[in-house]
């Protein structure tokens, strides 16, 4: 077992362990470990939260989750000799939930996939579920089933959902003054355009006093992707993957967590993925120079690893930029489209005796395959969404007898 660099006891909030993590991105985050170029090491994580969503039936915990703590970051890893304009190269050799330990921290044998509610976070189809719901899902190895969503079960594609180097003090004024700018548009939309710093549940290592309240005041929220990485959610991110990360401070100070056991493409309810605390191994590598021998500007790049579920057959949902409820034509708009297949997929599934709630955490949760199928045709762009027909103990597939109803529970909710 690579050597433990970042290392975190379950039963413990973030705050609380012997070197904590953090939550924001600033570059005067202290640096949690050193290590060398070469090295293989282990970091231990939280789920995003922070424990904050419990192993239970009822959705309250999402519907009052505190964001402000989110996401709990494990790092920053300095690496000796990284420079600003180098690639760090990072490969996940390995990563999965809490081994040897069941309990009460999502990780610890579970995780959970949550529909956030308008008024607290929002999700992709906010506007049609805005009210807080929640699966609870078993670990089987590496298979995993819900009490609230009976007849599914599949092989997670396990993934961290964010890690990022951390920005130069001018990347992060340029970051707080885009997405500020952004904000000025409609400063009152309910979800919130972008997240503005938040000194409120502020967490940086050991930081403390005035230090402190400064990444508060300064440090960028961890929700969106930028150009230091950050909440990418991609489920191909999964072991065997390499990433190459711009440098932009020297050390690079490497930070992530959010680990997912599972997620679909787009990881749509927001909280879609399957949320676990655990560990992740990392190889540790620079190429000197690499962003300007690569033209690697404002983005990583990967390589995915080659182990993932084997799921060869599909039904696939289109969708079309129109807006179906007013006959509104949107010139090539991708989110667009992808919304319209993952509603027209909702209503297809919701035949065979899943709610519309039940449905969209399945989207979030099950490996899915979200593509961008056109671009050009216009007026209209086409996404597709491919759901794995044998996640399902039932036959989803369109027939004369038509979609065997049934039973299948419910999911957690907050009423
Ligand atoms: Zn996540």
């Amino acid at each position: 077992m690579p050597e433990v660099v970042f290392s975190v006891d379950q039963s413990k909030s973030m705050t609380e362990q012997a070197v904590p993590g953090h939550n924001r991105w600033h570059p005067d985050v202290p640096a949690a470990a050193n290590v060398r170029p070469g090295s293989e090491v282990r970091i231990e994580c939280r789920e995003w939260t922070d424990g904050q969503i419990g192993n239970n039936d009822s959705a309250r915990d999402v519907a009052d989750v505190d964001l402000t703590r989110a996401h709990m970051l494990s790092g920053p890893v300095s690496v000796e000799g990284a420079e600003p304009g180098d690639l760090l190269v990072v490969d996940i050799l390995d990563l999965g939930p809490v081994p040897q330990e069941s309990g009460p921290a999502p990780g610890q044998g579970w995780g959970y996939t949550g529909i956030f509610a308008r008024e607290n976070g929002g999700g992709f189809l906010t506007d049609y579920f805005p009210d807080a719901y929640k699966a609870i899902w078993d670990f089987h190895g590496q298979q995993a089933t819900s009490r609230h969503l009976p007849g599914v079960r599949f092989t997670g594609i396990t993934h961290p959902g964010l890690f990022g180097t951390a920005p130069s003090p001018e990347m992060l004024a340029r970051w707080n003054a885009r997405e500020a700018s952004l904000v000025a548009t409609d400063p009152e939309r309910v979800p919130p355009l972008a997240l503005p710093p938040e000194p409120s549940g502020v967490l940086a290592g050991t930081l403390s006093g005035p230090d402190l309240d400064r990444i508060g005041r300064e440090g960028a929220r961890t929700v969106p992707p930028r150009e230091n990485g950050g909440n990418h959610d991609i489920k191909n991110l999964t072991r065997g993957s390499r990433v190459y990360y711009p440098v932009y401070v020297p050390g690079a100070k490497l930070s992530g967590g959010d680990l997912h056991f599972s997620q679909g493409d787009g990881e749509i309810t927001f909280c879609g993925a399957i949320e676990m605390g655990g560990f992740i191994d990392l190889g540790i590598d620079l190429i000197k120079g690499g962003m300007e021998t690569y033209g690697v500007t404002t983005n990583p790049i990967f390589q995915p690893g080659n182990v993932e579920p084997r799921y060869s057959e599909f039904l696939t949902f289109v969708g079309i930029s129109v807006d179906h409820d007013s006959d509104t034509n949107h010139y090539l708009d991708a989110t667009l489209a992808y919304r319209r297949a993952c509603l027209n997929a909702i209503a297809y599934l919701s035949k065979f005796g899943f709610s519309p709630e039940q449905v969209y955490l399945i989207l979030g949760a099950a490996p899915v395959e979200g593509r961008i199928s056109g671009v050009v045709d216009i007026p209209n762009a086409c996404c597709s969404l491919y759901i794995p027909t044998a996640i399902f103990d039932f036959d989803i597939r369109p027939s004369t007898a038509g979609p065997e109803a049934s039973d299948r529970g419910s999911c957690a909710t907050a009423r």
